[in-house]
């Protein structure tokens, strides 16, 4: 039977080992040893990753009580080699799977909230709550999941056979586990079935930092970050905040008032933007509409604008028709891109998705609508031709109302 040293001895860095198998896979090759000390990804926890000899081990998997190690190279049965474990990213791994421990033995015991799902990806741990917690209870729950990783309480792991686990009074308890089971406690603070790599005392987990949290199916998902991730976590928000701060002159606590009184400037000048836009609108309608060209009695307004919004296109269009007999093309250039918007008053009957294809085919653009009213964007290749094909639209649209 294979040796899973990674249980036998946990803090076991090497060892030396046979190759009982070698197979050829999709990519690369998978290796079975008689004996590890990489532990394969299961139970929700990520594989180690090690060498066999200078060979990176890029991932493990267990079946049938096997570990099969991916590597990029063959190996040859029988050859000896030595397995090397990647310590750091052992430590990683067993250091956000003891905080989930304390996290979720916590959770149970403060909050009466049972762990529903734990994912851990290379970047990110969850666990998933089945109540919803609010933020005061999330800081209620970090804070006294922090005070159990400083009070530094061991981290024991019990072998049972499965006729014993009814003594055991556990926080959760997998299904369907036969023959030895494993039983991990984190003192008073967490006990639970569990096949994963755990830190030896809870103060290595060094910090647990909730970095955000969601509701999920009723409960609640909760990111968390643990040790370096902790501090790396930390690290980047103070970043932002920094980069915030600076942007804004002021101190990282006084970032959100900035922001806010910002945003308050910010609705009033748009509210007063608003209000001159309408004036020059108005201002300008009188002067279109005084020099517009007519035919058959219907006005025909071409009008190009630096800077005009979608919105703003058809405000200027409903002060332009308000008159009746009248068409409006008018056009909004936005750095290398015009947006139009073409529309008629309610007593012309000439289409307005017959002259945006019109306007399509002119301006190289896309567009379409409805016959009262129409709009499109296209491309501005020179500043000159744009203009040329402004004017050309007019006399389309002259011919084509009469
Ligand atoms: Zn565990």
């Amino acid at each position: 039977m294979m040796e899973k040293l990674y249980y036998q001895i946990p803090t076991l860095e090497s060892c030396p080992a046979t190759v009982l198998a070698c197979e050829k896979k999709e990519e690369g090759f998978e290796v079975l040893l008689d004996r590890t000390v990489i532990y394969p990804e299961g139970g929700g926890q990520l594989s180690d990753k090690g060498f066999l000899n200078d060979t990176a081990v890029l991932h493990a998997r267990e079946e049938n009580e096997l570990v099969w190690h991916k590597t990029e190279a063959p190996f040859e049965v029988g050859a000896k080699v030595i397995v090397r474990l990647d310590v750091e990213t052992r430590r990683d791994h067993s250091v956000q799977h003891t905080g989930e421990h304390i996290l979720s033995g916590i959770a149970k015991t403060l909050l009466d909230t049972a762990n529903v799902g734990f994912h851990m990806a290379e970047d990110y741990v969850t666990i998933d709550l089945d109540k919803f917690l609010d933020d005061a209870q999330l800081e209620m729950l970090e804070r006294a999941a922090n005070l159990a990783v400083q009070r530094n309480i061991p981290v024991t792991v019990r072998v049972v056979d499965e006729h014993e686990l009814e003594n055991f009074r556990l926080r959760k308890q997998a299904k369907g586990l036969t023959g030895e089971i494993r039983i991990v406690e984190v003192g008073e603070a967490d006990s639970c079935t569990c096949c994963g790599t755990h830190c030896a005392m809870s103060g290595e987990v060094g910090a647990i930092k909730i970095t955000a949290s969601a509701k999920y199916k009723g409960g609640t998902r909760i990111w968390f970050a643990c040790g370096m991730r902790a501090v790396e976590a930390s690290r980047r928000e103070h970043t932002l905040l920094d980069a915030l701060a600076r942007r804004f002159s002021t101190k990282p606590e006084d970032v959100y008032d900035a922001v806010k009184k910002q945003g308050d400037e910010y609705a009033v000048l748009r509210a007063e933007l608003k209000k001159r836009t309408e004036t020059l609108f108005e201002m300008q309608t009188e002067t279109l509409l005084k020099n517009a060209k007519s035919s058959k009695g219907i006005k025909v307004v071409v009008h190009a604008a630096q800077g005009l919004s979608a919105q703003e296109l058809r405000a200027f269009s409903e002060k332009l028709l308000a008159g009746g007999k009248t068409v409006a093309a008018l056009f909004g250039v936005n750095g290398g891109s015009a947006s139009y918007l073409l529309a008629r008053s309610a007593d012309v009957s000439f289409s307005m998705r017959q002259a945006c294809e019109a306007a399509n085919a002119l301006f190289n653009g896309k567009g379409g609508g409805r016959d009262d009213s129409a709009q499109g964007s296209a491309p501005i290749a020179g500043e000159s031709a744009f203009l040329q094909a402004v004017s050309q639209f007019e006399g389309y649209l002259l011919r084509a109302v009469s």
